[in-house]
């Protein structure tokens, strides 16, 4: 399909006709979809043109109460906490196929509600999908809790169970990757669960979800809303029997969720927020692979990466060179329609996002920022923003501080390793940061000293469903992915058994 596709990129200017239909639209509760129990519908755009794709309907506490119990009535008397876990990791080994067979469609589908490139999709984040579930599947006849010494007379067990009903709320940014992420070590361990997608992004979760119930979930184990945050959201957070919590998206929402946690049942919460990622890039580096390192690890996704490499710290020897390039970078950069072969930059997710973007840009130039290049939208409809540098960007700056979410490289000049250091500890956030360098004590010493969850050495945006990803500091705490992640959607159970007559102790 993706061949007719890129013929007729090259003919036409008006947008790409996406090679998908939009099936589903709905709810999904208890394996059905239906409408939302208000009758509202809200509009999900694309965003090339900012036109209406479809109209899905709009999830409100009333129909979270439905999920809810739902998800309550599949785990207390439906099969799939009780099937065997090998039974469990089958039906999750057939939805990875599942996902194989349908790759392209569901590409197409996440490029046209997201503006993502549509290669990038299709070769890059769908094939993840199926990798994180089929790693998932591995892992779930493996979960097994110990028998432990004790100095007492006494059989001690420790059982790991499912936690219950699992509330997971995620972003727009990679809609279907963060569906994964959460799913997917939540089902191996044998939980239900209640999933609110972003309202920017509603639609891939409906058709992976369908996807999963035709693998054999059985109803009720996957609840999908679709819906905002302070209603549908919130009502998630806050509900009495939702035994935990797992969200993805902003630091400040992050705070509000884990508030309405504590003040209703304690549910514990696991965050994954923002960040503002230094990319340290060393003065014996090769300055040709720093300057395309540093720029995939900014530019990737449009610039909406939690994980971005929003600082890009370039030794002061090697710095007006690295600027040159990066500019030189830049303006090579395809950006254009997502569908289009070729294309390196979408548009934005939506016009908010688009509009703050924009700010920033503008308070970089006020802030005494260089304007390298870009700065300003690109095209005349749609959300597409230029891709942008920044020079002589100073810790103080808004730009430096804040988390932009878009295509904008902020390149700041740094002299010697404990100041870079320091510099890139001082940001309350702590998610990720790279390193680029040929000296092994420079790695090794900075591999050690920052405070981040991931550090990537001459490499950036490496992921993989074996290796665990989250923040430290105000960027969130838990992790996903890995066998880490399973931890999040386990209880922990001792039995303690008397012995009467100790064989042996
Ligand atoms: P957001 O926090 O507004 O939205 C994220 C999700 O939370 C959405 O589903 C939204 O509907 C929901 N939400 C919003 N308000 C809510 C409320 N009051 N109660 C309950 N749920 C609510 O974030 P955004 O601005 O749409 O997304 C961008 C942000 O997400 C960025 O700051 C980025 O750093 C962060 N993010 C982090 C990661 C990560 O893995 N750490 C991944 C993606 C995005």
């Amino acid at each position: 399909g993706i061949q007719r596709l890129s013929t007729a990129a090259a003919a036409l200017e008006e947008p790409i006709t996406p090679p998908v239909q939009v099936n589903y639209t709905k709810l999904l509760i208890n394996g059905q979809f239906v409408d939302s129990a208000s009758g509202k519908t809200f509009p999900t755009l694309d965003p090339r043109t900012a036109e209406v794709i479809a109209h899905v309907a709009e999830g409100d506490a009333e129909d979270v109460d439905r999920a809810v119990a739902a998800a309550r009535k599949a785990f207390d008397e439906g099969p799939w906490p009780k099937m065997s876990a090998y039974e469990r990791s089958r039906i999750l080994y057939r939805f990875a196929d599942l996902i194989e067979k349908h790759n392209d469609e569901i590409a197409a589908l996440e490029t046209w509600d997201n503006g993502k490139p549509y290669e990038q999709a299709s070769l890059g984040e769908i094939p993840m999908l199926a990798r994180l579930f089929r790693y998932y599947a591995g892992w779930a006849d493996k979960i097994h809790g110990a028998i432990v010494p004790a100095d007492t007379p006494h059989h001690v067990q420790v059982l790991h169970e499912p936690i219950g009903v699992v509330g997971q709320i995620i972003p727009w940014n990679f809609p279907l990757l963060m569906f994964a992420w959460k799913v997917g070590p939540a089902l191996a361990c044998g939980n239900s669960i209640v999933l609110k997608t972003a309202e920017q992004t509603p639609l891939s979760a409906l058709v992976v979800a369908k996807l999963l119930h035709e693998a054999g979930l059985p109803d009720g184990v996957l609840n999908v809303i679709s819906g905002y945050g302070p209603t549908a959201g919130a009502a998630i957070a806050s509900h009495m029997d939702v035994d935990k919590l797992a969200f993805t998206g902003s630091t400040s929402t992050g705070k509000i969720v884990q508030e309405m946690a504590a003040r209703s049942n304690l549910k514990p919460v696991t965050l994954e927020l923002g960040g503002k990622s230094p990319m340290i890039i060393m003065d014996d580096a090769d300055i040709d692979k720093a300057v395309e390192l540093a720029h995939f690890a900014l530019f990737f996704n449009q610039g909406q990466c939690c994980c971005a490499g929003s600082r890009t710290f370039v030794h002061e020897r090697i710095y007006d060179e690295f600027v040159e390039k990066a500019k030189a970078r830049v303006l090579k950069r395809v950006v254009g329609d997502p569908f289009k072969k070729g294309v390196e930059q979408g548009p934005q997710i939506d016009e908010e996002q688009f509009n703050k973007i924009l700010h920033f840009i503008k308070s970089g130039v006020e802030g005494g920022a260089t304007l390298v290049a870009g700065g300003e939208r690109h095209g005349d409809r749609g959300y597409f923003i230029k891709p942008t540098i920044f020079a002589d960007v100073k810790d103080g700056m808004e730009i430096a501080k804040h988390e932009i979410f878009g295509p904008v490289q902020s390149i700041l000049k740094f002299s010697d390793l404990n100041e870079v250091i320091k510099r890139s500890n001082a940001s309350p956030y702590g998610l990720a940061a790279g390193v680029f360098t040929q000296n092994l004590d420079t790695a090794n010493t900075l591999m050690r000293a920052l405070r981040v969850g991931t550090i990537w050495i001459n490499s950036f945006d490496i992921f993989d469903a074996a290796i665990p990803f989250g923040g430290y500091k105000m960027s969130g705490y838990g992790r996903e992915k890995g066998i880490d992640s399973l931890k999040n959607y386990l209880q922990i159970k001792a039995v303690v058994t008397h012995l009467k007559d100790p064989a042996w102790l």
